[in-house]
């Protein structure tokens, strides 16, 4: 069978390739830190299942930066494919503790890379990437060889770690790959960004049980896919013959406004009735415009994002009604608070 390991595995992405690479047949590694609770995590319906959990699925305990303990197990579980997905992700907290952010996203990464140039049997490397790395960018839409010009804590620290893994890929012949994705979402995204504080709010609503959401800039572009996409495009990328870069994105651009109001037309309400707009959730700096051009995902991986906005929204409120009315037992609520 084959064997990967995945950092980051409690995450959104984590979890839904941990979901994806079990029916594909692997045997699946994840690194938890040792604060990190794993009970009502993501994985939860994976520990209860007596055929996967330590049968197929193993967790081992690891910080990022404890070089030492990830190298035994490297050594210990020999997998032949790596995905680098831990990492501080939250962009808007990357301000408040930018230190640690570059610690975890940066360096952490450059210690991994370190640790497998070591390695007799090297697996595949696929480091997470974000269009973070493209900031303002001076051209429209961005593809693998854009220039990048980051503009927050956390797209720089994601640049140096893009960097690293192209140098480690050129100089050491490690078999190394970014997967620049541009945001993507799921009913498993944090309850800090935008667009799960949005289903969560219009379901919460919907059901009574508030009545407003304060969010920040309404007129914020992103490029939004569906999460479960991109880690099947995760898995086709360490299957090519050689290492190389992609970008994951839908390709289509919206604003915050957007998302509102496909989200709360779902549950047949208005947005503008229950947004109220606070300074807290404006960034010092955010991106510029930022729209992916993934057709070289499509050429050489047969891949492309099919979830548009409209459709993703209301997958999520779906989602989040059901686990409010406690009738969705596989979706578990991530621990994490608003911001
Ligand atoms: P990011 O692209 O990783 O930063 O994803 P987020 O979901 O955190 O933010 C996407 C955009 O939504 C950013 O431009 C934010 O400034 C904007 N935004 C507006 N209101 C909010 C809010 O209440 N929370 C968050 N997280 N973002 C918000």
């Amino acid at each position: 069978m084959p064997t990967a390991l995945i950092t980051g595995i409690t995450g959104q992405d984590g979890s839904y390739l941990t979901d994806f690479l079990l029916r594909q047949g692997y045997v699946v590694h994840g690194l938890v830190r040792r604060n990190s609770s794993i009970s009502r995590s993501r994985l939860e319906p994976l520990f209860q299942d007596k055929q996967i959990y330590e049968q197929r699925l193993f967790l081992h305990y690891a910080d990022l930066d404890d070089a030492t303990t990830i190298r035994r197990i490297l050594l210990k579980t020999m997998p032949d494919e790596m995905y680098h997905l831990a990492g501080q992700s939250h962009v808007g907290l990357s301000f408040e503790i930018p230190e640690s952010t570059c610690q975890f996203t940066a360096m952490g990464t450059l210690k991994l890379l370190e640790i497998i140039r070591d390695l007799e049997k090297k697996p595949r490397f696929l480091h997470i990437s974000s269009s973070e790395i493209f900031g303002r960018p001076e051209q429209w839409p961005q593809a693998e060889e854009t220039p990048m010009q980051p503009v927050t804590p956390y797209g720089i620290a994601k640049a140096f770690a893009t960097q690293m893994v192209r140098l480690y890929r050129d100089s050491f012949g490690c078999y190394a790959c970014n997967a620049i994705c541009y945001n993507h979402e799921s009913p498993r995204r944090g309850e800090s960004f935008v667009t799960r504080k949005i289903s969560r709010a219009a379901a919460a609503i919907s059901l009574g049980q508030q009545d407003k959401v304060a969010l920040g800039s309404l007129d914020a572009k992103r490029d939004w896919g569906y999460a479960p996409e991109y880690v099947d495009a995760m898995w086709r990328m360490l299957q090519q013959p050689e290492p190389d870069d992609f970008v994951l994105a839908t390709g289509e651009t919206h604003q915050v406004q957007d998302f509102l109001e496909a989200a709360f037309q779902s549950v047949d309400l208005d947005w503008r009735d229950h947004v109220e707009q606070d300074s807290r959730y404006i960034r010092p700096s955010d991106v510029g415009h930022l729209i992916g051009d993934s057709n070289k995902a499509l050429t050489k991986l047969n891949w492309r994002a099919e979830t548009r906005l409209p459709e993703l929204a209301s997958i999520m409120v779906r989602s989040d009604l059901e686990l409010m009315r406690g009738t969705n037992p596989a979706e578990i609520a991530p621990e994490e608070k608003n911001r």
